[in-house]
Order: C-alpha cells, then structure tokens, then sequence
C-alpha cells in the first residue's frame, strides 16, 4: 500500500505497522530458504543417482534465488519505512505519527501532511 493511501485509509501508524510486519515476513522467508537451502545440499550429498542430485541442486538454487529476492525486499522495506517514520514527526510540537494527508504528489514523490494535534503541514518524501 503506497503512503499517501495508507495515511488516507488506515492512518500513518497503521500503515507504517503493516509494513513493518510485511517486511518481517519477507525475513521470515529468508530464513526458510536457507533452510531449504540447506536441507537440498544435504540431500545432493546422500542420494546417489545423478537425477536425485540435479533435482536438489535445482531447489537448492531455487532456495538461494528465492531467499536473496526476500532478503533484498526485507531490506528495501524497512530501510524505506524507517526513512518515512523519521519524518513523521511533526516539527512544530513533536508529536509523532499523528499525520493527515492533504496531498500527494507522485511525481516528487512527497506527500503534504497536516499534523492533528497542531494542524502544522510540511512535506514528507519518500
Ligand atoms: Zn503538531
């Protein structure tokens, strides 16, 4: 969900909470994949036919292209989320993530915000 509709919809700390967690599933994922990852070289290390060990290696490799794709996602997500957390604060009374969504430029990619304890309004760039 892009910024400017989960402030809309859900409101900010919702929104930032939902990526958090999806990033945490992607990392999540990771940890499976080394699992498989290593569950399939074992494999390819005690079956003797040449078809049983392409076949593992194969997932092997799925495991690890899967996994690096996850990991590079997880990463994407909390390094941007945190990016955009850090700017949630309201900069006249500090309030933090009490924010509505005046407007959304996706060509800037910013977002103009008002805060709801203030109604102080600024930018934040994503
Ligand atoms: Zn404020």
């Amino acid at each position: 969900m892009k910024l400017a509709q989960g402030i809309s919809t859900i409101g900010f700390r919702k929104w930032y909470e939902r990526r958090l967690l999806t990033g945490h599933a992607h990392l999540a994922l990771v940890l499976l994949a080394v699992l498989g990852l290593m569950m399939a070289l074992e494999a390819a290390n005690r079956y003797a036919t040449q078809t049983e060990k392409w076949l593992d290696y194969g997932v092997a490799l799925a495991c690890a292209l899967g996994g690096g794709w996850a990991l590079r996602r997880y990463l994407f997500l909390l390094v941007h989320t945190e990016s955009i957390a850090n700017q949630a604060d309201c900069p006249a009374c500090k309030t933090y993530g009490r924010l509505e969504l005046v407007a959304a430029d996706t060509r800037q990619d910013a977002v103009r915000v008002s805060c709801r304890q203030c109604r102080h309004e600024w930018n934040i760039e994503y």
